[in-house]
Order: C-alpha cells, then sequence, then structure tokens
C-alpha cells in the first residue's frame, strides 16, 4: 500500500531523514517509536505530502507521490492524519469540523456529510456532541473528534503522531479504544506511539526510528523483549 525507498528530508543543513526504507501493507498496522528528534513526525508528514522530500521515493497506491508530475492531493486524500493537538477549527462545532473536509474536497452535499459524520460520530461514541465546540470538550473527546474528521474522508490509510501524548492519563484509553476498533476493522494505521500495550496489543509490527533511519523493526513481542541493537535496548530501558 505504501512503499518508501531512501527516503530523505533535510531543512537546511539539518538532515532529519536519512534513508528509510519501509513497506506498509493492506490493513496493517505498524507502531513507530523512537527517541525525540528522531524524524517520527517528519516522516509520518512525507507519507502525506506535507513535507517535500528531498530524496528517495515514497509510492503510495502504485502512485509515486514524490514525483514531481503526481497530483498530490488526490492521492494524499486518500491518507489521513491525526496529530498530537487535535488541530480542530475552535470555531465550528463537532459536526462541521467533520463535514467541512468532505463538503470542500470530496464535493458531497450537506445531507450526505451531515449523515455520514453522525455515523462516524456514534463509532468513536460521540454522537451526543455534535453542537458542541471544541473547547466544550475534554481532551480525549477532542481526540476522538479529530479522529472523525480524519475518517469523514474516507481515508484507506490513517497517520496516528503521538495521539494520546497531550491528554490526562485517564483520557488515554478511550482513544486507544477506537483506534483498536479501526485496526480490528482492517484500517491500515502507522502510529507513532509510546503506548507499549497498544503496540502488543494491535501493532503488527514495531518500527524503530533512531537518528533519521529505522533501527530496526520486527513484531512487537520480539522487539520489546529481545532487541537486537543497542539502541534499541537502550531506548526501550528508558521508557518501558
Ligand atoms: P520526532 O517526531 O521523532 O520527535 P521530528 O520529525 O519532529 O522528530 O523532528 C526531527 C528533527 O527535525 C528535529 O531536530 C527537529 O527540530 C527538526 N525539524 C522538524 N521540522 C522542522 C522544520 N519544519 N524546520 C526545521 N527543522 C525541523
Ligand atoms: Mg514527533
Amino acid at each position: 500500500m505504501i512503499n518508501v525507498e531512501h527516503l530523505k528530508k533535510s531543512f537546511g543543513i539539518l538532515e532529519v531523514l536519512k534513508d528509510v526504507n519501509v513497506e506498509i501493507h493492506p490493513q496493517e498496522v505498524v507502531v513507530v517509536i523512537g527517541p525525540s528528534g528522531s524524524g517520527k513526525s517528519t516522516f509520518l508528514r512525507c507519507l502525506n505530502g506535507l513535507e517535500t522530500t528531498t530524496g528517495g521515493k515514497i509510492t503510495i497506491f502504485n502512485t509515486e507521490i514524490t514525483h514531481p508530475k503526481t497530483n498530490i492531493h488526490q492521492v494524499c486524500q486518500k491518507v489521513g492524519m491525526v496529530f498530537q493537538r487535535f488541530n480542530l477549527f475552535h470555531h465550528l462545532r463537532v459536526l462541521e469540523n467533520i463535514t467541512i473536509g468532505p463538503r470542500k474536497v470530496l464535493k458531497m452535499s450537506k445531507e450526505e456529510t451531515d449523515a455520514f459524520a453522525r455515523k462516524i460520530l456514534e463509532k468513536v461514541g460521540l454522537a451526543h456532541k455534535e453542537n458542541s465546540y471544541p473547547d466544550e470538550l475534554s481532551g480525549g473527546q477532542q481526540q476522538r473528534v479529530a479522529i472523525a474528521r480524519a475518517l469523514a474522508m474516507k481515508p484507506e490509510v490513517l497517520l496516528f503522531d503521538e495521539p494520546t501524548s497531550a491528554l490526562d492519563p485517564e483520557m488515554v484509553g478511550e482513544v486507544l479504544k477506537v483506534m483498536k476498533d479501526l485496526a480490528k476493522e482492517g484500517m491500515t494505521m502507522v502510529v507513532v506511539t509510546h503506548e507499549m500495550g497498544f503496540a502488543k496489543e494491535v501493532g503488527d509490527r514495531v518500527l524503530f526510528m533512531d537518528g533519521g533511519t529505522i533501527i530496526e523493526e520486527g513484531k512487537p513481542d520480539e522487539l520489546f523483549t529481545a532487541p537486537k541493537h543497542e539502541r534499541t535496548k537502550s531506548f526501550l530501558g528508558k521508557i518501558l
């Protein structure tokens, strides 16, 4: 579904991604871990076209998005993203937050988008909040709205960038639950998170990133219990 070959990304003289190679298969849940500054967010942003790349190739659904002639917006519509800090529109009600994308981009009617948004809100357990403003919701509820908003674009892949790191501990579970449900339904997901329970329960594969490359990858149980590289061992020693 996603194929990344020799991906490089620099900001000026700072080389953030050095040589990233990975394949993401349909319906796979890939968890990305690694120290702060190792390039995890930049990697996700490259996958949905939020960053231009400096080198290498990213192919999504057989379209090379790094090719200068590709209509990147068309491909990247299929790649949804959920951010650490929700990034909701604060002046819009919950329902409008979810429908604005599909109405503008997918050219769906208000009736269609409202009905679809209500269905998704039900799925994330927030049917009763459609008329609230984001600031009236808890962090966990806001993050579930953000997931609903991403789902409204009918993505084929969802990218999550530390979706629970900005939440109070008691709200982490409700967001992870929604993510687990999506995984069970077969959604393809790339998740940057240090929630090891989630990684073990729903992750098919874990990638450990450090210094702009993938140092090691493996099944969650293997990687967490028997890491091969010193850097992985040392990182896991700090967070487990
Ligand atoms: P992570 O998500 O693993 O913490 P990031 O991808 O956010 O890492 O950042 C990797 C490195 O790239 C950091 O040193 C960060 O300061 C730098 N960086 C990220 N975005 C930019 C940017 N837009 N301009 C300059 N440097 C950036
Ligand atoms: Mg980050």
